[in-house]
């Protein structure tokens, strides 16, 4: 397909595949889960289907390595075209564990990666607060040593998979003083003591929910990476994971159009079709060619970070806030072609229509996305 024609043949079956087996497998299990909780049948469904091996790669050593940035994307869109709530939880297993591959001592992944990458667990990735969100560098959490260890007292609130996730990546402050330079990142079970936690419930079905630490003790061998460098762990995993909420949202874009086009060609009104009326395939080629310019962005900005280019912020920047504010758009369109059957309870473009608003607001709100890319550009070039 043309509009693929810049993949190789292996990423291409990739897509295939995670689109295929999210439409006949995952989707039944997904629409079965309780909205708003975390449904473990999908996400060891995502493992025995092979789609969690690739994103915890096992290397010929049996140790795990990163997936590829190339790859994530795919494995989102694919997903997205046909499940959302399949494309989340795989999403959301890496975001929350790759704090622990990434920075983690070899106990604490040996205890943890092998059950996550086998759908086993679920992770958490718990950096927002109610005082600090887009300014993370403001959270008030506190991490203060305590013998062997540190004792963490605070509140994270929006945090995906909470408070059912078995294993949170939290970020807190060691150095209350010290903003961005003086944050840990901490492994925390769920089953430490001292922690608890509430669902939130969201225009979508997404799990999530806020997490109170009552002085809660995390070891020392559960820090993740150095003492007030944790705020270097979070970027790592955001920038490896930036991109890829730009194909999630090319996922749903593709999925709305698709169905806009079937029901263009198919619904007659004054003697007919939909789509032989020019302001409605006009509508329907304009969000195809949005469509495309976001995934050429996307996977455009996922090479760059396959090819350790660094710093890859303005690519990814430009591909996450794109491709969010043209699924919106995408859905939108979709609607409108649709009519009021597109409203009804249960419709794919209802579905769509709830799900498609979240990116543009977590991994980086679009305002802030225009601020990385508007820096960039008025960057001093000495
Ligand atoms: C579905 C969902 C899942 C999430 N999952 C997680 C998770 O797993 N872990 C986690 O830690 N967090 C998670 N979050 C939280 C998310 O990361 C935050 O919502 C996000 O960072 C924005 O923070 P805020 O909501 O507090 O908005 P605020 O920071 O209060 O910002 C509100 C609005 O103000 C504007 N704004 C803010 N700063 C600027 C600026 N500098 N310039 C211009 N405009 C600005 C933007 O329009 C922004 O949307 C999730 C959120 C959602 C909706």
């Amino acid at each position: 397909m043309t509009t693929y024609a810049h993949l190789s043949e292996p990423e291409l079956e990739l897509l295939r595949r995670a689109e295929t087996v999210a439409a006949q497998r995952l989707a039944p299990i997904a629409a079965a889960g309780e909205p708003g909780r975390i449904n473990r049948t999908l996400l060891a469904a995502l493992a025995e289907h092979g789609l969690l091996d690739e994103v915890f790669r096992r290397d010929p050593d049996g140790g795990y390595r990163s997936v590829s940035a190339t790859a994530l994307c795919l494995l989102r869109e694919g997903l997205a075209r046909s499940s959302t709530e399949a494309e989340t939880a795989l999403a959301l297993q890496g975001l929350g564990a790759y704090p622990i591959l990434g920075a983690g001592t070899p106990e604490v992944i040996a205890e943890w990666i092998p059950r996550l990458a086998a759908g086993q667990a679920a992770a958490g990735f718990a950096l927002t607060e109610p005082e600090a969100g887009s300014d993370v560098a403001a959270l008030t959490l506190t991490a203060t040593p305590d013998e062997a260890g540190f004792r963490l007292r605070g509140e994270k609130i929006y945090i995906s998979n909470a408070p059912d996730a078995d294993i949170y990546s939290v970020f807190a402050k060691t150095s209350p003083d010290a903003g961005s330079r003086g944050i840990t990142a901490f492994a925390v079970p769920r089953e430490s003591a001292g922690l608890s936690g509430q669902p939130l419930h969201l225009l979508s079905p997404h799990p999530i929910g806020r997490l109170v630490f009552d002085g809660v003790f995390v070891p020392r061998s559960h820090v993740l990476g150095e003492v007030d460098r944790g705020m270097g762990v979070a970027m790592r995993t955001l920038d490896l994971f930036r991109p890829s909420v730009g194909a999630f949202a090319v996922g749903m874009a593709q999925a709305a159009l698709d169905s806009a086009v079937e029901h263009a060609k198919r619904r007659r009104g004054f003697g007919r079709t939909l789509g032989e009326f020019q302001a409605v395939s006009h509508q329907l080629a304009e969000v195809a060619t949005r469509i495309q310019a976001a995934r050429l962005l996307v996977h455009s900005a996922a090479r760059a970070y396959d090819a350790g280019i660094r710093p890859t912020g303005q690519a990814a920047a430009m591909a996450k806030l794109f491709a969010t504010e043209t699924a919106q758009f995408a859905v939108d369109t979709a609607i409108q072609v649709h009519g009021a059957r597109a409203l009804e309870q249960g419709h794919l473009l209802e579905h769509l229509y709830r799900e498609v608003r979240a990116p543009r607001i977590y991994e980086g709100a679009s305002e802030i996305q225009r601020e990385i890319i508007s820096r960039w550009l008025l960057r001093d070039p000495g």
